[in-house]
């Protein structure tokens, strides 16, 4: 039966987001060419192509998370064999869901940026989801990463300012309430743990979360997906078709002597201390011992940070990192490259950390230690045998591009891959993990089901010290080695007339493109808003432009930016030779 209408009636939608949804469910069942969502009147008009049951289209519009019931058909349908999850009618008009021998569609462990993201896309495309959480919803970025060290690291550059004053204005020395900035912290995690994971969940009808230690029992490779979650011997048991892994990563620290012993913090603790030590020494010169280290020493703190790669943030340009260590120093800390940690312990009040460099060893001693030397996955207990997921050499699940792993029906995403750990690319992963996986489950497969690909071929990194590091693409040395020939601009921020009436020179932009083509390689920033400038860079990396598309973009006067601009002119020209923003 070709070219029919069926009319439903819709409950529960509220804003066009929600007709968005239901379209994309009704549109991707078999047989429908399209449908019309009007959230306002709580009608969707389904135009068949072929033979669709009204059922089928009123479990699609579940699955999303709505109610439906048919309002009118143009010409009887009836149900087909093409469309097998059409569910029976119950005796008072209310239909079951066709979940078949299976709980949910997508079962995703983990509550984090990658788990929330791939929630909100199974949702979107008509799964039924259910998402576990054994910690504290939302997981690290909200509530021990990003949210909590930027919030601290906004405070001290606040506190710092009025230390320094500006031309005309006196510094001071403002009254610390430590306990206050740190209360402050709190109650912004809280709100946006309620407001961006909480009320937001809850806002989708076709997710359950469900509280509880999540582990595999078995399944998958076609099969329906076992997990228990609680007690071991006391779980509740879920079957789901697909299972998404987004457990996360912890704090790691290196199997040092005496370390367990000399109660080292980690990022966490660290954010949470009630009472500022009067010295921290910092184990890890990388993004978060950086930033956390920087921050204490604003407050007042005497910092020392060790590290035992020969230069900070050592996957950065080398120019990058000589910088920032310039401009760490000039804010007191004190900092120790190339020197490896071999020992800790206490003595009296003190941890002390002994430390080889070299063939010299030596001892620091501070009030308290922040560990920050990387993370581990969360795959412990997770009974990953059971279903056969495989692990990497680095202890991070093995995944493909389309993130599937080594159980074809077990998807993973997010910090516990071990890909770029930024909450960004753990959302990205996870709303492509939860489309293939959805994919996967159409009965039918058109151009539109092919898997996606994580593309993580432009990645912007931002580290946010003061001041920030960016950058995207490729170091100069990295250009060099896999065979480019390159030309390089290096932009001194003093410069940039932006930089020049804040007051603020420090800094430079070096760009590396391509002889050959042109093509810009890689860009890199220390400056105070470099994060700012990495959108842009990463736009400019990843449509392959050159560093004359750049220069000759128009770029707003007096803003940041315009050290883009200004650094990818200095390919070709002397830029101290130029008149303002020529
Ligand atoms: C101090 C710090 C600062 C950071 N700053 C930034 C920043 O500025 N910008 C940025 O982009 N990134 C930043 N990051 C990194 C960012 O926080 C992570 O990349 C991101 O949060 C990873 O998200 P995820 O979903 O993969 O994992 P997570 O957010 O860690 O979520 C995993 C969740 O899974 C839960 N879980 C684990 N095992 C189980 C189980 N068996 N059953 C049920 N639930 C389980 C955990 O409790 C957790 O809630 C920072 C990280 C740190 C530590």
């Amino acid at each position: 039966m070709a070219g029919s209408t069926i009319e439903l009636r819709v409950g529960g939608m509220t804003c066009l987001d929600c007709a968005r949804h239901i379209t994309q469910a009704l549109e991707r069942v078999p047989g429908v060419s399209s449908a019309r969502v009007n959230y306002r009147a709580g009608m969707a008009e389904v135009e068949v192509a072929q033979s669709v049951a009204p059922a089928t289209l009123i479990t699609a519009v579940e699955r999303a998370g709505y109610k439906a019931r048919v309002a009118s058909a143009e010409a009887p349908v009836e149900p087909t064999a093409a469309s097998p999850r059409a569910a029976p009618a119950e005796p008072n008009g209310e239909l079951l869901l066709a979940a078949g021998d299976a709980d949910f569609d997508l079962l995703i462990i983990g509550t984090g940026g990658a788990g929330a993201a791939a929630a909100i896309q199974a949702v979107g495309m008509g799964g039924k989801v259910a998402i576990i959480e054994s910690g504290t919803l939302g997981g690290t970025c909200v509530n021990v990463g990003c949210i909590p060290s930027k919030n601290l690291i906004e405070a001290a550059s606040h506190y710092q300012a009025a230390t320094r004053g500006f031309p005309g204005i006196a510094p001071c020395s403002p009254t610390l309430d430590w306990s206050g900035v740190v209360e402050s912290k709190n109650s912004l995690v809280t709100k946006l743990r309620q407001s961006k994971y909480a009320d937001v969940i809850a806002s989708y009808p076709g997710v359950a979360l469900i509280e509880g230690r999540a582990r595999f029992v078995g399944g998958g490779n076609g099969s329906p997906v076992v997990v228990t979650v609680g007690k071991e011997d006391r779980g509740q048991t879920y079957r789901a078709r697909k299972v998404l892994i987004a457990t996360g990563t912890r704090s790691w620290a290196p199997p040092l002597p005496g370390l367990d012993a000399v109660g080292a913090l980690d990022s966490t603790s660290a954010m949470k201390l009630t009472e500022l030590p009067a010295s921290l020494l910092v184990l890890g010169g990388g993004a978060v011992g950086l930033e956390l280290g920087q921050t204490f020493a604003r407050f007042g703190v005497k910092v020392t940070i060790v590290e035992v790669a020969a230069r900070l943030l050592p996957l950065e340009d080398e120019s990058v990192s000589a910088e920032i260590e310039e401009h760490l120093r000039a804010d007191g800390l004190e900092i120790h490259t190339g020197t490896e940690a071999i020992r800790a312990e206490r003595q009296r009040d003190d941890v002390v950390l002994h430390a080889k460099q070299g063939s010299l060893e030596g001892t620091f001693c501070a009030e308290s230690l922040l560990v920050a030397a990387g993370r581990r996955a969360n795959t412990d207990n997770l009974g990953l045998d059971a279903v056969g997921v495989a692990l990497t050499s680095r202890g991070f699940i093995e995944v493909d591009a389309t993130m599937r792993t080594s159980n074809a029906d077990i998807f993973s995403a997010g910090d516990v891959t071990g890909g770029p750990g930024y909450v960004y690319v753990a959302a990205d992963g996870g709303r492509v993990a939860a489309e293939n996986a959805m994919k996967s489950l159409a009965l039918t497969g058109t151009s539109r089901d092919d898997a996606r690909e994580l593309d993580l071929s432009t990645v912007p990194n931002v580290t946010f010290t003061s001041p920030q590091v960016g950058s995207v693409g490729l170091t100069e040395a990295k250009a060099r080695e896999l065979g480019h020939h390159v030309q390089v601009a290096v932009l001194k921020m003093d410069q940039v007339p932006r930089a020049l009436v804040s007051g603020d020179t420090r800094g430079i932009v070096k760009m590396v493109a391509d002889t050959a083509s042109g093509k810009l390689l890689g860009i890199h920033a220390v400056a105070p808003v470099a994060g700012e400038l990495m959108g842009e860079a990463a736009m400019a990396i990843r449509f392959g432009l050159t560093a004359r598309d750049v220069a000759g973009t128009l770029h707003p006067y007096l803003t940041w930016a315009e050290s883009l601009k200004l650094a990818a002119q200095g390919f070709t020209m002397d830029l101290s030779k130029l008149s303002c923003c020529a």
